[in-house]
């Protein structure tokens, strides 16, 4: 299937790594323009500099997304280098572990804010470009929103809320001819999971364990797996879908408990 995205500039929030990093090659793959917005810049030009390597075209921004005005600056210099915006890819998050009884008010608000705040943010500032190109958005989300995962309230309210959003941006654009889906993951194999297993006393032990649960294959997701999830939404082959919630967890939130 062509996904006819060559040329459109895709950004990414987090893409120097995991998840956003499979989204970026993915739409290099495609001839697409991925914009890489993370803080690990070393990662980022790392990632940029393989890409372009291979002749696609890839610009990286260095950003906190936790400061507004840095949000608004990697919208800014998106545009003043592609001069137009055609996707925004929501994916920076982080499982923070601050628990109804661990955290805090206030490291409770932090979670947030490094989890959802700049969902809005970005989305906020890159309205009018992608308005102009009649673009999409995707927010990756997490199934901690659907199932919980306990001691981690900030991560999981955020993801939910972030599900919440992407239907109320569905609706409020409308208008606009534009498109809002989130895609969900579960159990991706990216630094990220490998960081969270490591506060488990035994990571092997914890990966078996989850492993054995993943109906399809009893296996994990691959970051390349959500990134082509991705890469169809915001594609013209997803014209009539908006404010969706698409689950690629190969089964894990939905399918029958009793599945050996
Ligand atoms: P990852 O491996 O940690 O990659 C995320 C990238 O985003 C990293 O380079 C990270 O930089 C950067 N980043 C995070 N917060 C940032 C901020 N405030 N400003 C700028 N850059 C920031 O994460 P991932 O596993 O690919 O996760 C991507 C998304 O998928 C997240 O929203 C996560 O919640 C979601 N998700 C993942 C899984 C999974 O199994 N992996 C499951 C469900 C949902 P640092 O390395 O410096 O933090």
């Amino acid at each position: 299937m062509d996904l006819r995205i060559r040329d459109k500039v895709v950004l990414i929030t987090g893409g120097a790594k995991g998840i956003g990093a499979a989204i970026a090659r993915g739409a290099a793959s495609e001839h697409a323009v991925s914009v890489i917005v993370d803080r690990d810049e070393g990662a980022a030009k790392k990632l940029c500099v393989e890409l372009q390597a291979d002749g696609a075209q890839c610009e990286q921004i260095t950003a906190d997304l936790c400061i507004a005005a840095d949000c608004a600056q990697a919208v800014e210099k998106s545009l003043h280098k592609f001069g137009k915006l055609n996707a925004l890819v929501n994916n920076a998050g982080v499982n923070d572990r601050i628990g109804l009884e661990t955290g805090s008010p206030e490291k409770y608000e932090e979670s947030l804010r490094k989890n959802l705040f700049h969902y809005y943010n970005m989305a906020h500032y890159a309205l009018p470009a992608l308005k102009k190109a009649q673009g999409s958005i995707v927010n990756i989300a997490s199934k901690t929103a659907i199932t919980g995962q306990g001691g981690t309230s900030g991560y999981a309210s955020a993801k939910g809320a972030i599900l919440a959003l992407t239907r109320e941006w569905a609706v409020d654009l409308l208008p606009y001819g534009m498109r809002v889906n989130a895609v969900v993951p579960a159990e991706v194999r990216t630094p990220l999971y490998e960081q969270w297993l490591r506060t488990f006393g035994n990571p092997e032990e914890k990966r078996k364990e989850i492993v054995a649960k993943i109906p399809l294959g009893k296996r994990m997701t691959e970051p390349k797996e959500i990134a082509a999830a991705v890469l169809f939404l915001i594609s013209e082959q997803a014209s009539h879908i908006t404010g969706q919630h698409i689950f690629v967890d190969g089964g894990y939130v939905h399918l029958d408990r009793a599945l050996t």
